[in-house]
């Protein structure tokens, strides 16, 4: 069987070029060429010797998936449809913004839990991806953007699925993306959003040094059983319990994100009952355009509904910002992702080769964690 290296830690690797009786060092080479000249091939790797890299292509699976199609948006967002080795189809999406680049990763093929205003929730769970094709969604935008000059300087775990039901995966996949030898994102760029999986937060603070990002979209029982079904297993007190007992560093917020629905959750009510819950935690609050999909039971706010909204929390001293719809008319915004079933052939127009000169950047303001926010206020303090 191949191995598929893009699963491999650093450790990993070296362990297994001293077990093949190769030097430790071809390991940081290899390392290298995967992350830093991010090459889609064995071929590439020009300064390994020819032995030693006809040894690597035989035994290695390809570095990279295949693009199904490829959309882009006209604001700039972008879809990939990449096929994974058994057929089985992940998305992934980029969101330029002025001083960042995001790349939104998949962790599952489709979702088990049904939220019902997710289109990724109408779908069958198809299964867990592997830390490999988490990794490889990264290095595959990377490599594409890099060859049209375009920088990625930011990662969310808000594709499709649940990460923390598929925490081992998502786990190594994170240490693989932060490895600063490699893409180096980060710990502030990176960030993973749960629908509150409660009994797997504790050990995902553990062992997952990243920004949290949790759907709330209601702090009424009643209503979150409705909209994120598992609040019927982990209520909104044992949310808040877990919240509380994420390790925040430094100056850092749990962010909440809350898609306004019209009628449902946005009222001047529920924005005061919101900031009355998030009391005691450091938190910034994401307000979400609901992305509308056919089908959907639901309709935005209307617009003057979201500002009130906003309004009522930033009084109160949250930060809290807008996140508007990115990628929409291309099926690449939040909620909209559907595995491709509506999407079109590949555009080939939009080249996907890697080039050898993306280096990893680390210069962009951090405060949210997603492109296309618009900061209505931010703290003094704390
Ligand atoms: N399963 C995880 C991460 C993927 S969903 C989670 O639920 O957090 C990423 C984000 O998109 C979540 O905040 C989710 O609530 C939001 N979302 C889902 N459908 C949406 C829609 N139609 N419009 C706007 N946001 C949506
Ligand atoms: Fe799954 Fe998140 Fe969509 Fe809910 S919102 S169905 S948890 S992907």
């Amino acid at each position: 069987m191949s191995l598929r290296l893009t699963g491999f830690t650093r450790a990993e690797l070296t362990e297994l070029m001293v077990q093949w009786g190769e030097k430790p060092y071809r390991a940081q080479q290899v390392w290298s060429w995967i992350y830093a000249k991010l090459a889609a091939s064995v071929e590439e790797m020009t300064d390994l010797s020819k032995p030693f890299r006809a040894r690597l292509a035989g035994e290695i699976a390809p570095l990279r998936p295949t693009a199904i199609s490829h959309r882009i948006s006209e604001d700039g967002t972008e879809k990939w449809l990449l096929a994974c080795d058994d057929g089985i189809t992940m998305e992934t999406v980029f969101i330029p913004d002025t001083n960042r680049g995001t790349v939104c990763v998949s962790s599952q093929a489709g979702c088990s839990l049904a939220c019902p205003f997710c289109r990724t929730g109408t779908l069958p769970m198809r299964r867990n991806l592997t830390a490999a094709e988490i990794v490889e969604q990264v290095t595959f935008v990377r490599a594409s953007l890099a060859a049209r000059g375009i920088r990625v300087t930011n990662v969310v775990l808000m594709g499709m699925g649940e990460p923390l039901y598929n925490l081992e995966a998502v786990t190594r996949a994170v240490s693989i993306i932060m490895d600063g030898n490699g893409l180096a994102i980060g710990c502030r760029k990176l960030t993973l959003s749960t629908s509150g999986v409660v009994n797997r937060m504790e050990e995902a603070g553990r062992n997952l040094n990243v920004n949290l990002a949790i759907s709330l979209h209601s702090v009424r029982d009643a209503v979150r059983d409705q909209l994120v079904p598992i609040n019927r297993k982990f209520n909104l007190a044992a949310l808040r319990k877990a919240a509380l007992a994420w390790p925040l560093r430094g100056r850092g917020r749990v962010t909440w994100e809350y898609v306004l629905l019209e009628g449902i959750n946005d009222s001047e009510q529920d924005a005061r009952e919101l900031v009355s819950w998030l009391r005691g935690i450091p938190s910034k609050v994401n307000l979400l355009a609901f992305n509308p999909w056919p089908g959907a039971p639901y309709t935005p706010s209307p617009r003057e509904q979201m500002l009130r909204f906003q309004e009522i929390i930033s009084n109160s001293g949250l930060v809290t910002i807008i996140r508007d719809s990115r990628g929409a008319d291309v099926g690449a915004a939040c909620g909209q992702l559907a595995g491709g079933t509506d999407d079109p052939p590949i555009d080939r127009t939009a080249p996907d080769e890697p080039p050898h000169d993306a280096s990893p950047s680390d210069k962009t303001d951090d405060l949210a964690p997603y492109p296309g926010d618009r900061l209505a206020h931010e703290e003094s303090s704390g």
